[in-house]
C-alpha cells in the first residue's frame, strides 16, 4: 500500500490557523495534556493542512498550546509546545530526540548490544512517535500523521545521533493507524535490513529478535526490568509463564533464576517457536514450550490437579477502551483465579495486565477478588510498570499503561 502522508510544509513551525476551544475546555491544556479531542474544538479558524501547525486558543482568544493539526483523526491536534515562542521547526524535533537518547544513555541503556525505547511518545514530548533500538538497528513506530509527515526529519535525526546499520520502519496497530487516517507501510527507511533475526543482551542472558514480523516492534522492551524482578523469585521452582511471546520471563526464571523447570504457553505458534530458539540460545534444557490457549490450558492443568511454584500471566491488552472495562476485568480475574489454584503454598504469582483503560486500582481491586473468591490471601510483594526507558508524562497518565504485581500465595 503506497504511503498516504500528506505533503506539508514543515519549514517555518509557526501556526498556519487557530483551532478554538468550546467555553470551559481548556483546563486540560493547561495542564499541559497534549491531545485535543474534537469534542473540545468550537471552530477552525483558518484552513490548515493535516500535519500543519496550529495554535490552540480559547473562546476568548487567550493562546493556549502550539500543536499539529489532523482533520481525520478525533484527536485533532497534538500539542507538542505551551508557549507561543517555540517553534514546532525540525531544530525541536531534533533537540527532542536528541535529549530523549540522552536520557538513556543516563540510565545506563547505552550497551551497543543491547535493546532499549529511545523515544516513548508523550513521555518523551513527541506524541506519536516510539522508537526501538535492538543493538545495531532501530525500529520506528509512527501512531501519529503529525510525526509521519516529519519521517525525514525523524530519521536523518537518528541517523546521525545513533548512527544504527538500518532503520525499520513499523506501522502502528490496525485500528489505531485507521483512527489518525494513516497507511504507513512496513518498511526500511534507512541502511539495510538485518538478513535474520537480532540477538541483543537483557541483564545477561540473550535475546533473538524478528524485527521485520515480530509483535509489536518485534519484542516487549517495557517487560525488560519486570522479568529480571521475576526471575528472583523463581530459584528451584517449578514456573508456568502464560503468554510466554519470546520466552521472556521463561528464560529469565529459567537461567537467571535457576528455576527447576518451566513450561511455557503461547497461543501463538510463531512466538512459541521463538520462546524455544531463545531458551536454547540460552542454554535453558529445562523449558518445555507449548502451543496453546491460555484459558484452556489454564483449565486443562487446574482439571489435571498440576501444581507450580511460580505462575506468569502477561496476557495481551484485554481492553481496548472503557467500554470493555468490564469484560477485560472478567478475563483478568479468570485468569488470575486459575493461577491461584495452581499455585502451590508459598507460590509466586507474577501477574501483569497492558491495558491503559485498565487503571492501577481496577487491577489490585481485581486481585483482590481474586483473593476472595479463591478463599485464598495475595501478599503484594512488588507493584511494578515499565522500565525506566518507557518515561510517562505526569500531564498524561495515559502514558501509565502497564501494571506488574509480584505476589505471594502463602
Ligand atoms: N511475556 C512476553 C510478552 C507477552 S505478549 C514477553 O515478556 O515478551 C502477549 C502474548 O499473548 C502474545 O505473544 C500473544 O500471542 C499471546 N496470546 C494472545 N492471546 C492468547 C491466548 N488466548 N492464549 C495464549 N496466548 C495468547
Amino acid at each position: 500500500m503506497p504511503d498516504a502522508v500528506p505533503h506539508v510544509d514543515t519549514g517555518e513551525g509557526l501556526p498556519t490557523a487557530t483551532i478554538v476551544l468550546k467555553p470551559k475546555r481548556a483546563r486540560p491544556f493547561f495542564g499541559r495534556h497534549p491531545w485535543v479531542l474534537d469534542s473540545a474544538v468550537l471552530r477552525v479558524d483558518g484552513a490548515p493542512a493535516d500535519g500543519a501547525v496550529v495554535d490552540l486558543a480559547t473562546h476568548d482568544g487567550q493562546f493556549v498550546g502550539r500543536g499539529l493539526w489532523n482533520s481525520t483523526s478525533r484527536l485533532r491536534v497534538r500539542l507538542y509546545a505551551f508557549d507561543a515562542a517555540t517553534k514546532l521547526d525540525d531544530a525541536l524535533w531534533q533537540a527532542r530526540i536528541e535529549a530523549a537518547v540522552r536520557l538513556r544513555r543516563t540510565l545506563g541503556l547505552d550497551d551497543p548490544a543491547g535493546a532499549a525505547r529511545l523515544v516513548n511518545s508523550e513521555g518523551d514530548d513527541l506524541s506519536g512517535l516510539i522508537v526501538d533500538r535492538y543493538g545495531d538497528y532501530l525500529a520506528v513506530q509512527v501512531t501519529a500523521l503529525a510525526m509521519a509527515s516529519r519521517l525525514d526529519t525523524i530519521c536523518d535525526t537518528l541517523q546521525t545521533l545513533v548512527a544504527p546499520r538500518g532503520i525499520l520502519l513499523r506501522g502502528a496497530e490496525r485500528g489505531l493507524a485507521k483512527l489518525e487516517g494513516l497507511h504507513l507501510a512496513d518498511r526500511l527507511v534507512r541502511g539495510s535490513a538485518p538478513a535474520g533475526p537480532i540477538f541483543v543482551h537483557e541483564h545477561g542472558l540473550r535475546f533473538g529478535i524478528d524485527l521485520a514480523e515480530g509483535q509489536k516492534t518485534g519484542y516487549y522492551l517495557d517487560q525488560r526490568d519486570n522479568r529480571h524482578a521475576a526471575a528472583r523469585y523463581a530459584q528451584g521452582r517449578r514456573v508456568l509463564d502464560m503468554f510466554c511471546y519470546s520466552g521472556g520471563f521463561s528464560v529469565a526464571c529459567a537461567v537467571a533464576g535457576r528455576a527447576a523447570s518451566v513450561l511455557a504457553v503461547d497461543s501463538s505458534a510463531k512466538a512459541a517457536t521463538l520462546a524455544k530458539a531463545n531458551a536454547d540460545l540460552n542454554g535453558a534444557a529445562n523449558v518445555a514450550v507449548e502451543t496453546a490457549d491460555a484459558f484452556e490450558k489454564l483449565d486443562a492443568l487446574l482439571a489435571a490437579g498440576e501444581r507450580f511454584g511460580m505462575v506468569v500471566l502477561d496476557p495481551p491488552k484485554f481492553a481496548r477502551s472503557r467500554a470493555s472495562l468490564d469484560d477485560a476485568l472478567r478475563a483478568y480475574h479468570r485468569i488470575n483465579r486459575a493461577a491461584l489454584g495452581l499455585l502451590e503454598p508459598g507460590g509466586i504469582l507474577v501477574t501483569c495486565s497492558c491495558s491503559g483503560s485498565v487503571s492501577r486500582e481496577d487491577f489490585l481491586q481485581m486481585l483482590a477478588g481474586v483473593a476472595q473468591r479463591g478463599r485464598r490471601p495475595i501478599q503484594l510483594l512488588e507493584c511494578r510498570g515499565a522500565a525506566p526507558d518507557h518515561p510517562v508524562s505526569a500531564s498524561c497518565l495515559e502514558g501509565e499503561y502497564l501494571k506488574c504485581v509480584i505476589a505471594r500465595v502463602p
